[in-house]
């Protein structure tokens, strides 16, 4: 037998519907905090079979300093501590954006099972997006590959962070007006 065979015949189990939509708010309310925090605003949560969280993780890439610290990655990593192996076929990972080349390669090399995302990135989406490393011929994993969960809200999420961004940035290049310029926006609450 096969070994696209056998995948057929055994897909890897999804949580049912309900747990990812609820894990889906929840990473939509943990890409918000660390939005307010400088960060593109992402989260992901990997789970198993039952939707038990493995690990998860929000960008940290300005906050750590590391080109790595995209979300995914911070899961997978926690995953793999917390279980001790790096494979990972009977897993759902979950992210509100859909996975850059960087993370889509690691998610094929930890052999995920499924990927469920919120928002499809057509510039830099890796699933299918943009282009589809798990579904190239080079690819040793296919993945499982499950788009668009709450995707308005993932979207609206990404775009009005962009938003205040670009509005940031234009602020920071105007030169001071004549009562000293304006004070700083505020991008932190803590
Ligand atoms: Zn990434």
């Amino acid at each position: 037998m096969g070994v696209e065979l056998l995948l057929q015949l055994h897909p890897p189990a999804l949580p049912p519907d309900p747990v990812l939509e609820a894990w889906m708010d929840r990473m939509l309310r943990r890409a918000e905090r660390v939005g307010r925090h400088g960060e593109i605003p992402v989260a992901a949560v990997l789970l198993d079979a039952r939707g038990r969280a493995l690990g998860w993780g929000s960008n940290r890439r300005e906050r750590a300093g590391d080109p790595l610290g995209h979300a995914e990655l911070v899961a997978l990593r926690q995953a793999a501590a917390a279980r001790g192996d790096w494979r990972f076929n009977d897993c759902t990972l979950l992210v509100t954006l859909e996975p850059c080349p960087m993370c889509a390669g690691a998610l094929i090399q930890a052999r995920v099972g499924t990927v469920v995302f919120g928002a499809p990135d057509p510039k830099r989406g890796a699933l299918g997006g943009c282009l589809d490393l798990s579904g190239d011929p080079s690819s040793h994993h296919r993945i499982q590959v499950m788009g668009g969960l709450r995707e308005a809200e993932a979207r609206q999420q990404l775009e009005s962070w962009f938003r205040r961004r670009r509005a940031e940035v234009r602020r920071r290049r105007q030169p001071p007006g004549p009562k000293g310029g304006r004070p700083e926006a505020r991008w932190r609450t803590d």
